[in-house]
């Protein structure tokens, strides 16, 4: 067997000991004779796998107990639509922060449902930046105020929670959940796709202020409608079970890491190594304004683009998979969730230290 450091952005690497624990497993889960894929979601069983999960991840985030936690599907752009068709609530329009790709996509998405106003948004193509909350333009009647707290694909993030008053806040969490601890209730509602910091793609997490729920859009279709899915402990139909699973060793491994105070610490570690380096020299170069850097994802170009190719040859060939960004804003992107091990960072460094000497 041989593991790379694998880099990717999402679906992203996840730790060693929760695939080896899926293995051993897989075929016959805790003397079941049967596979968490072949279980009725109704045996008790996989309700002790479902529940142990949402025990852990309330444990993790310290959830107050007026708090639901939801298991649903559609991923994080499905929440791009459940969010106003549930959060409305009779309300007729939304504030949304718009600080990159994701944030735009789901204001878009939004305005298919409510007025969705732009509070705060960086000049155009100018995604390098959180505008400061001075500058947000907030209606006090707006449903909710959404942003999203790491933009993935332009690698900036917000170090601060913001107060926007007695307007529910919203957050798209997907890249940055469980990556360090967070007061949850300073929101309305926070959720996040499993594929980048918390498991397998197929699960999507959501967590809701109880009083926001039950008075969705007539139009909501029912595995959308928070309320149902709480009625029904995110068991209205099949939910995506191994997914689920997954999840649930993930967060179990994240309690056995030390909790999200310290997995917190790691991070923030493994960002500086990185930044540092970029910061040290001039071949590599980060544009993201320096408190608002993503610990999770990290872009960067090089001095001559004609290089980028044979550094992503070069990174592959060591070991570094994932590295090219998006392909909406080239250059490159060191993905460094939960599960990137500090000895991963630290061989793209050296990597990186090396391609630099001999071709920049
Ligand atoms: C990946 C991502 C999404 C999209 O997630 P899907 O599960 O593919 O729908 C949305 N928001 C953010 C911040 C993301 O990183």
């Amino acid at each position: 067997m041989s593991r790379v450091f694998n880099f990717s952005a999402g679906p992203a690497t996840l730790p060693l000991s929760v695939l080896e624990q899926v293995q051993s497993e897989l075929l016959d889960w805790h003397g079941s004779g049967m596979s968490v894929m072949e279980m009725s979601h109704r045996d008790k069983d996989f309700m002790s796998i479902a529940a142990e999960a949402e025990k852990d991840l309330r444990e993790l985030l310290a959830v107050p107990a007026n708090y639901k936690v939801l298991f649903m599907q559609g991923g994080a752009m499905g929440q791009f639509a459940a969010v106003p068709m549930n959060l409305l609530r009779g309300k007729t329009s939304a504030d949304y922060v718009v600080t990159g790709s994701w944030s735009t996509k789901a204001i878009k998405e939004a305005a298919r449902y409510a007025k969705a106003n732009t509070a705060a948004k960086p000049a155009e193509g100018k995604f390098n930046h959180v505008p400061e909350r001075s500058t947000w333009k907030l209606d006090p009647d707006a449903a909710y105020v959404y942003y999203c707290p790491n933009e993935t694909i332009e690698g900036v993030e917000f170090g601060w929670v913001p107060e926007v008053g007695t307007v529910p806040l919203v957050a798209d969490f997907s890249s940055t959940f469980l990556s360090r601890p967070l007061d949850v209730s300073k929101f309305g509602l926070i959720y996040a796709g499993a594929q980048k910091n918390a498991g397998a793609a197929g699960i999507t997490f959501v967590i809701v202020r109880d009083d926001l729920i039950g008075q969705p859009l007539p139009a909501t279709p029912s595995v959308f409608d928070y309320k149902l899915m709480a009625d029904n402990e995110s068991m209205l139909n099949t939910p995506p079970c191994f997914a689920w699973y997954v999840s649930g060793l993930v967060f179990k491994w994240l309690k056995s890491e030390g909790g999200l105070a310290k997995v917190g610490e790691r991070n923030q570690r493994k960002a500086a190594l990185l930044y540092d380096l970029i910061d040290s020299q001039s071949f590599y170069r980060n544009p993201v304004a320096k408190q608002d850097r993503s610990w999770m994802n990290v872009v960067f170009t090089l001095a001559n683009p004609e290089l980028d190719a044979d550094f992503l040859k070069g990174a592959a060939k060591a070991g570094l998979p994932g590295l090219k960004g998006h392909r909406s804003v080239g250059g490159m992107r060191a993905s460094i969730y939960n599960a990137m091990p500090e000895a991963g960072v630290q061989a793209l460094v050296d990597y990186m230290k090396e391609f630099a000497r001999t071709r920049g």
